[in-house]
């Protein structure tokens, strides 16, 4: 498990810095794109200003329209000094070839100002191709006051128009982004069934491992039930039919854990309630848990101190949630010291498994609920299981709408802490 995870980190890892480099340098050139765009407006804008001042006799001085007479006050507005009233049809007519023949195809709305009057004079929006009608006819040439008079050139649209421009740039990066997002889903489809297939093998190992002992030892000691004389020896047909009745309790136990495999699988449980004394039903667990305990020489400590145990709950589920807990901390104790206690927790019923067990790795406390999960390191091989145990119990206690929280650390021991509302 703990290999998984560290491969499923890197993969994770190394795919999300690729794809946020990928992601940087497709905004990088985007980025790149748009300057060149706004660039290539800008010219284009220039020229058809220039073949306007070429056309109309604007100003006095011919040779004086370069830069100096045009001011480009912001990307979206450029004002254009004139030194005389032009004729206002020709100049709109004029604007528009001019436009036209440079490129230019996005709304612009043209005034004149007048230095006289302080205010524009003239106003007009250059239809052209491309332009956004509709919502043009609302955006107001900004005023600024100059001491000459200008023809004011207002592109409210050229923001859109550039993007536009880049149409091409833009859905080429969302398909990128697409097959990047597909790419990520597919690893992680992959991986998800790599991680399944995986635990399934786990899980049939540890099944045929946990089957093939105990009817290997049937079988052994059916073979000498069959012996000619074991009528004669009563000593030793009582021990091994006894041997043949712990296995077959011990396989029924077995299967008991395959129909809660069956159980874990179902999303909810289905409950069938009853009131019952919380206590009661500890002690039971205790009691079924006897011959394990005593296998193990294992001292089991109780302290039931709730003064109200009663709880509507599932009788059989609830039994096996407090055997797999105590089963566990029996299980990974090498001399357990048990304590089984419950207390109350405001409107809550409170249940404590306390064990001096090999203790859970702080790293593991979540994962150890998941389905097949076992921590695998360490000494601790020589315990059965097939990690679905504390899964089952997770699903017993979350259907009956309680909490389960583990306090553990490695070497010192666990303490399980279930708890239950009492209605
Ligand atoms: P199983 O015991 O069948 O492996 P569980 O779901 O009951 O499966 O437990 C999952 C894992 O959590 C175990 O493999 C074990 O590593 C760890 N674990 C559970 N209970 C304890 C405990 N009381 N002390 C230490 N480790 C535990």
């Amino acid at each position: 498990m703990v290999i998984r995870s560290k491969t499923l980190r890197f993969v994770i890892l190394t795919s999300t810095v690729l794809v946020t480099i990928i992601i940087a340098v497709q905004l990088f050139w985007l980025q790149k794109v748009y300057l060149y765009e706004e660039k290539q407006f800008n010219i284009n804008v220039s020229k058809s200003i220039r073949g306007l001042y070429d056309d109309m006799e604007l100003v006095n001085d011919v040779s004086d329209n370069g830069q100096k007479v045009i001011e480009n006050l912001n990307p979206d507005l450029y004002l254009l000094r004139i030194d005389c009233s032009p004729n206002l049809d020709s100049l709109w007519l004029n604007l528009k070839s001019e436009f036209t023949d440079f490129d230019v195809y996005t709304d612009c709305k043209a005034a004149v100002y007048s230095t006289e009057k302080n205010a524009y004079t003239a106003q007009e929006y250059i239809d052209l191709p491309d332009s956004y009608h509709s919502t043009l006819k609302d955006n107001k040439v900004p005023f600024y006051k100059r001491d000459y008079s200008y023809i004011a050139l207002f592109f409210p649209h050229r923001g859109q128009y550039i993007l536009k421009q880049m149409l091409f740039w833009i859905a080429s990066s969302g398909l990128l982004l697409l097959v990047l997002i597909g790419f990520g889903a597919s690893i992680f489809y992959l991986y998800r069934q790599k991680f399944l297939n995986e635990t399934q093998k786990d899980f049939v190992n540890n099944f045929t491992h946990e089957f093939r002992t105990p009817l290997a030892v049937i079988k052994i000691a059916a073979d000498v039930l069959q012996q000619d004389n074991i009528l004669e020896k009563p000593d030793r047909l009582r021990n091994y039919a006894g041997i043949i009745n712990e296995q077959t309790t011990h396989l029924q136990a077995q299967i008991q854990r395959l129909l809660e495999i069956a159980y874990t699988d179902r999303s909810s449980l289905p409950l069938e309630k009853e009131t019952l004394d919380g206590n009661a039903l500890l002690q039971q667990a205790i009691n079924d848990l006897q011959p394990l305990i005593e296998q193990k020489n294992a001292i089991i400590r109780t302290s039931f101190e709730s003064a109200d145990a009663l709880i509507s709950a599932d009788r059989s589920y609830l039994l096996l949630t407090f055997i797999n807990l105590i089963e566990n901390a029996i299980k990974y104790s090498l001399k357990p010291v048990i304590t089984v206690s419950s207390r109350d927790a405001g409107p809550d019923f409170c249940i404590e498994v306390k064990d001096n067990g090999i203790g859970i790795n702080e790293a593991h406390h979540k994962k150890i609920f998941d389905r097949f999960y076992r921590i695998t390191q360490g000494d601790i091989h020589t315990a059965q299981g097939f990690g679905l145990g504390l899964n089952f119990v997770k699903k017993v206690i979350d259907a009956h709408g309680g909490k389960i929280e583990v306090q553990s650390e490695e070497k010192k021991g666990s303490t399980f802490i279930i708890k239950i509302p009492r209605k």
